[in-house]
């Protein structure tokens, strides 16, 4: 059976239910799959099936102590009329690439393709390990994983939730949605400071013993609903199968052609996703991590040096403003011949000089990766030209992606059949995406919003409408080192 267990050698191994519960090893390591199983299906046998057909196969084959019965359960629970597309995962031609468009969930961004099947996974698993704590979620987001863990989590029994996001560091549209989120058990804080210092705020809570130990005592327990969770990644992988099968389907390519993926990476859980679908039997040419202007990723693929001593960028893609993308950690462990202590020693040399240089080995395998970035200015334009001559719309992270994506075909001449994560709707970034069209952007988010329809009649997500008027209920702002209080302030 299929274990997990860190990435910096700690020698527990775990259930994947164990590995949930938890989060994040007690070494710090995160927990990866002792292997990745094969696809569980021969692609021909797929061609027709559903999203949640697809997804039940692909996850269950990762997470084999989950029974049949209650894997039906979780995918049924996540995949069904809170996706505004029957299909859930609509593939759309734009430009030259399929679009595969993963933010047709609740909260519009691809967060809810994990997020709405995590709460299931993770409640299952309590009543497996016989778990009878209360699990707190605590979450570090860039924008979307907090609203769209906040959806996941509210009034789950047994459960509370606690998201951390940058104070100024998000879009208005991302921020209202999530303070206005409503539950008994969400509670949301803006922070004074960027996404890194609140996942690394987030971090430190974890890897306090003494903390857990006064949580133990009123019995709650944490989790984390950030990918660094593996049961965050590993539903992530079924849509990129799914993408494979659906472009056979469609006669664009033939079972065996290989593909290109293209993912706008922040912490690096998406294209992981990719990763793993690739090792899983899906044919990839390339994956293309596609950066902004913090593109301390594509400095990395291209030199095999890691280095967060850098200037910070907040950019109009907010989601990808990151300079420790923690996901990366998990591919190194498996590109060094899941080597533990080499991982453990890049990790620390990260924590002490902010930087660190991978072997040798380790760099030849990053071939399989092109890196790139597209400034504000580039990826505005490549929204306006997109928009305006093939009719598509694409959000500020998703253009990210398409820009890189030209300038890699530019370089390279690859004329491969491309997948493209799309990983937001365009409403959610609505300022910067109205002027990139051409239009005047409005007084507030919300009324480019509106402007933004009114031009292109493309439906508003159900869960952007009205958000204006909607009551907020959480107004808190914390500095890093009033946390972990507060973390035990909502618990109590
Ligand atoms: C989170 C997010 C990303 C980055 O995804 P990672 O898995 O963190 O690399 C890109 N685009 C959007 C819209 C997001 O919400």
């Amino acid at each position: 059976m299929i274990h997990y267990q860190s990435t910096r050698g700690s020698k527990y191994i775990k259930t994947s239910a164990q590995a949930i519960i938890q989060g994040i090893a007690e070494d710090k390591g995160l927990y990866v799959p002792n292997e990745i199983p094969g696809l569980p299906f021969a692609i021909e046998d797929m061609i027709g099936k559903s999203y949640q057909e697809i997804a039940f196969r692909i996850i269950r084959a990762f997470f084999e102590d989950y029974t049949d019965e209650e894997m039906e359960a979780c995918v049924r629970g996540a995949y069904d009329s809170k996706f505004e597309e029957e299909e859930i995962v609509p593939i759309v031609k734009g430009g030259d690439a399929y679009f595969l468009e993963l933010y047709h969930g609740k909260t519009a961004a691809f967060k809810d393709m994990a997020l709405s099947i995590l709460p299931y996974l993770l409640t299952t698993a309590m009543k497996k390990e016989k778990e009878d704590k209360k699990i707190c979620i605590l979450t570090a987001t860039s924008g979307d994983t907090g609203k769209a863990a906040l959806e996941g989590f509210a009034d789950v029994p047994g459960t509370e939730i606690i998201v951390f996001y940058p104070n100024k560091g998000v879009s208005q549209v991302q921020e209202r949605q999530m303070v206005t989120q409503e539950g008994e058990n969400t509670h949301v804080f803006a922070i004074n400071g960027n996404f890194d210092d609140a996942q690394t705020g987030v971090k430190k809570i974890f890897n306090d013993s003494s903390f857990a130990e006064k949580l133990a005592e009123i019995d709650c327990k944490l989790s984390s609903a950030n990918s660094i969770n593996i049961g965050r990644l590993v539903p992530q992988v079924a849509y990129y199968v799914y993408g494979y099968i659906k472009l056979v389907e469609r006669g664009v390519i033939e079972n065996g052609d290989k593909v290109n993926i293209v993912v706008p990476t922040g912490n690096f859980g998406n294209i992981l996703a990719a990763y793993y679908a690739g090792q899983m039997g899906i044919p990839v040419k390339k994956f293309i991590c596609a950066s902004n202007e913090n593109k301390v990723l594509t400095d990395f693929i291209n030199t095999g040096t890691y280095n967060t001593n850098r200037e910070f960028f907040l950019t109009n893609s907010p989601s990808m403003d990151i300079l420790i993308s923690s996901n990366l950690e998990r591919l190194l462990y498996h590109l060094s011949g899941q080597d533990g202590e080499e991982i453990k020693g890049l990790m620390e040399s990260l924590e002490k000089n902010k930087k660190y240089t991978v072997s040798p080995k380790i760099n030849y395998a990053l071939d399989r990766f092109y890196g790139g970035y597209a400034d504000v200015k580039r990826t505005n334009e490549t929204i306006g030209h997109m928009y305006n001559k093939y009719g598509y719309l694409m959000d500020t992270h998703t253009a990210v992606a398409y820009r890189v994506y030209e300038d890699y075909v530019a370089y390279t001449g690859d004329k491969t059949p491309t997948l493209i994560a799309s990983t937001a709707s365009a409403y959610k970034f609505a300022d910067s995406v109205t002027e990139s069209i051409g239009l005047e952007k409005g007084e507030s988010g919300f009324e480019s919003v509106k402007n933004l329809y009114e031009k292109t009649k493309v439906r508003v997500p159900a869960g952007l409408k009205d958000l204006e008027n909607k009551e907020i209920r959480h107004t808190g702002v914390l500095d890093i080192e009033e946390m972990p209080d507060a973390v035990y302030d909502c618990l109590k």
